[in-house]
């Protein structure tokens, strides 16, 4: 039967209720989706994540095959344009439609790839897999040099009706984050997070990566991941049942062989469509609302979901092309080796990337503040960070990786979304984690070959940077704590940070 209408799907559009697909009938209708092996290769993506949107997209053409659908998978397609042209000979589409994706420009790119493979009538349709939309948001940001998260946020609140009560905010606070910051105590014990084995379609995909991808990131063994989207609400339902509880007392907590904690790790399905964003929090507050978990961890998973995640995606669409090229601070350091194989002395660094080989993820403290934090102390030019965090992580698409790295981690967009540069000493990792008490470095000093380089680094940055931070109110005190010190402990701590900094431009392990 021949195709009046394509639709096509992209890897990260898995959403049940697909926009493109609504008032369309099934029978004069196909859904398009690729396997675009030049995409998979644009970088070293980790191993895992192909996997992943493989996988999920192999299952989420059942589900729509079973809900009726007619479906054209284009399984191991060299390119978008080969596997279009062969869909075009084969079908003989009239149009194709399509969801704007989230990356900026590629709505115009994909339908132009589309034009070119012989189907003139193309249309994008609006993306509805985020709950902000354009137009508000740069109503509010037009003229204003910096975009704090807080009042977005509120303004989200207002218009989901998450935690409100009436106008007002439920516990009468918009915020509870000064409730957030513990660390549990020795011997806690953390629930078990599920896995879920591969089934045969996965290990299909699986022994597809590793034949032709043997030399991306990371290692498929603990592959674990849910793939369909019952699986993901069963992790999702997980995580509210066991974990969301203390969600928030131990959000910046840092333990070591603890991946998760009390995260929720569902940032990988969100970002591919499994999971839709309004659902789970209200899903999340119906917790609070049945005294099944604290305020203060609902509060704080609503604002990382509704707040942040919207947030970011805004900033982005706003702000690019422009804003991925950034480099505020003029950080020029290569990437450090240890980014990619874990062999390094610092613990908290080891185990950061250990788990990132090993599981394609992280929480976000050892995000900002070991792996991010060193980028930025050390002074690692942001586009080749901004690529790592991008090839490495099992959730990371431009739109959320690109504002999380220039923007919150590396201060590369001179502070146009955080007030300050998240720079921070070994004293924040010996404090919010167990990882210094076994570590080969010494956390409390700075100068000396067993001196804990995030000291050095630390100070130095802070030095290096002394004028460009000068003005920024909130780094009033770091700076005349630097300014206190005596000259000479200052020169031999930024001696001990220009060594650093050479073995690591010269790839030495550090
Ligand atoms: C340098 C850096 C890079 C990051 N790269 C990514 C990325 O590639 N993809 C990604 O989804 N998130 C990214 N984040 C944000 C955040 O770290 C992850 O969303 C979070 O760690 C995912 O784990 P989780 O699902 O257990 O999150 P939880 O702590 O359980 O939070 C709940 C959800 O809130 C959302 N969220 C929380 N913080 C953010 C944020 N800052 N930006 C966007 N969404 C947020 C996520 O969807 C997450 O699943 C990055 C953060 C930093 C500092
Ligand atoms: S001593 Fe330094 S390198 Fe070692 S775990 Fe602590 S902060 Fe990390």
């Amino acid at each position: 039967m021949s195709t009046v209408t394509t639709v096509w799907i992209l890897g990260d559009q898995l959403t049940a209720g697909h926009a493109a697909l609504r008032g369309h009938e099934r029978r004069d209708t196909r859904v398009l989706l690729v396997e675009s092996q030049a995409r998979a290769r644009r970088l070293p993506y980790h191993k895992q994540k192909l996997v992943l949107v493989w996988s999920a997209m192999r299952h989420f053409a059942d589900e729509l095959r079973a809900a009726g659908w007619q479906v054209d998978f284009r399984a191991e397609a060299p390119t978008y344009r080969a596997a279009l042209e062969a869909h075009v000979r084969r079908f003989r589409p009239r149009r194709l439609r399509l969801m704007d994706p989230a990356e900026a420009g590629a709505g115009a790119r994909l339908a132009a790839t589309a034009r070119a493979a012989g189907i003139a009538d193309v249309e994008v349709v609006a993306n509805d897999m985020f709950l902000s939309d354009a137009a508000s948001f740069a109503r509010w940001a037009s003229g204003r040099k910096t975009l704090l998260l807080e009042s977005f946020y509120r303004d989200m609140r207002r218009r989901t009706g998450l935690l409100m009560d009436g106008r007002t905010p439920a516990g009468g606070r918009w915020n509870f984050d000064a409730d957030n910051r513990e660390v549990p105590p020795p011997g806690h014990v953390f629930p078990e997070i599920l896995r879920f084995p591969p089934d045969a379609e996965t290990r299909r995909v699986m022994r597809l990566v590793a034949r032709d991808f043997p030399d991306h990131f990371g290692t498929l063994d603990g592959f674990a991941w849910p793939v369909t989207r019952a699986d993901a609400e069963r992790f999702r339902d997980d995580f509210l049942e066991h974990r969301l509880d203390l969600f928030g007392p131990y959000e910046d907590a840092m333990v070591r062989g603890e991946r998760a904690l009390y995260h929720s790790l569902l940032s990988p399905l969100l970002n591919l469509g499994l999971l839709a964003p309004l659902d789970l929090c209200r899903r999340a507050e119906k917790r609070w609302r049945q005294g099944r978990a604290r305020l203060s961890s609902v509060e704080g998973f609503v604002r990382q979901v509704v707040g942040w995640r919207e947030f970011v995606l805004r900033v982005y669409r706003h702000d690019m092309p422009d804003y991925a090229r950034s480099n505020a601070l003029a950080a020029d350091l290569p990437l450090p080796r240890f980014y990619w194989d874990a062999e390094t002395d610092m613990a908290c660094v080891r185990e950061a990337v250990q788990t990132l080989l090993a599981d394609g993820i992280n929480h976000h403290i050892q995000r900002l503040m070991i792996t991010g934090n060193f980028a930025l102390i050390a002074g690692v030019h942001p586009q080749a960070v901004n690529d790592w965090y991008w090839l490495a992580y099992a959730d990371a698409y431009e739109w959320v990786v690109t504002p999380n790295v220039l923007g919150l981690s590396l201060w590369a967009d001179g502070g146009r979304i955080a007030t300050k540069p998240y720079a921070a000493s070994a004293n924040y990792v010996n404090k919010m984690s167990d990882h210094c008490r076994d570590c080969a470095y010494d956390h409390r000093t700075a100068v000396g070959e067993r001196a804990c380089p995030f000291n050095a680094l630390y100070w130095d940055f802070l030095a290096r940077n002394r004028e460009r931070l000068a003005g920024n109110l909130r780094m009033r005190l770091p700076l005349a704590a630097l300014a206190r010190r005596p000259r000479k402990d200052v020169d031999a701590i930024r001696a001990r940070a220009a060594d650093l900094r050479e073995c690591l431009r010269r790839g030495e392990r550090v």
